[in-house]
């Protein structure tokens, strides 16, 4: 997988791509970034890449000219099977978008920043816009590392022990059950007697419980059967 992040704060991915699982995955080769400064594809020596916005009112917008440059530049080069605007108002990210997102080659993410970008890009240059969530950040680079964490740790190989991708929280839009390490009892606090048993069938058995139980009294919303 190649992952192209267009941006105009290059510095804020830094440590989000460069540590733990997606260091990993990066290193074993699974997944390549590419990180963009949009300002070098601004046309003037003051490397403007936003302006005022037309019809007046508070914020700057990003022009679309160097965005248009850099994504033609991309897609002489590769195919891209998906250009990601992150927006608050786009498609709420979930892990079944995760999910989909992991299993395609080449993506360029396009964050924004100031009051957002020029609607002709969106209208004509991008193929998705997600939302981490319903609140406003001040750009889109920690949505992008939010998204690029999300795909990077599902595809195959990342994980060290691909079982536990499948077993973690709304893979089967079921909450997580809860862990437990040693000590066995801390202050009197105790773990499960059912972990201790080592009983694989009833520890199966009980964190399948635990997992619907915890769904159904913190995620209602959660679908189950
Ligand atoms: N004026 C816009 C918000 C701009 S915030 C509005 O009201 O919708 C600046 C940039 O941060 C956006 O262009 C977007 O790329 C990013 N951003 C902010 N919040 C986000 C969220 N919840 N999900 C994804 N991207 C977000």
């Amino acid at each position: 997988m190649r992952i192209d992040i267009i941006t105009v704060l290059p510095e804020l991915l830094e440590s989000p791509l460069n540590y733990s699982i997606v260091k990993r995955a990066r290193e074993k080769n699974l997944v390549e970034f590419n990180i963009i400064n949009l300002r070098d594809y601004a046309k003037d020596k003051y490397k403007t890449v936003d302006d005022y916005a037309f019809g007046g009112g508070a914020g700057m917008v990003m022009m679309i000219e160097p965005v248009f440059k850099v994504i033609e530049k991309l897609k002489s080069e590769r195919e891209y099977d998906e250009i990601i605007y992150t927006s608050p108002d786009g498609e709420r990210f979930t892990q079944k978008m995760a999910n989909r997102l992991s299993l395609i080659n080449n993506i360029i993410i396009l964050a924004g920043h100031y009051k957002g970008v020029d609607q002709r890009i969106r209208d004509h240059l991008i193929t998705k816009e997600i939302s981490i969530g319903d609140y406003v950040l001040s750009g889109g680079e920690i949505p992008a590392a939010v998204i690029v964490d999300a795909i990077v740790r599902l595809i195959p190989g990342a994980l060290s022990d691909e079982q536990s991708a499948l077993s973690d929280s709304f893979q089967d839009d079921l909450l997580a059950p809860p862990v437990y390490t040693r000590p066995a009892e801390f202050k009197g606090w105790k773990v499960p007697d059912v972990l201790l048993s080592g009983h694989s069938a009833e520890i199966d058995k009980w964190r399948h419980e635990q997992s619907i139980e915890r769904t159904r009294r913190l995620r209602p919303d959660l679908e189950t059967e």
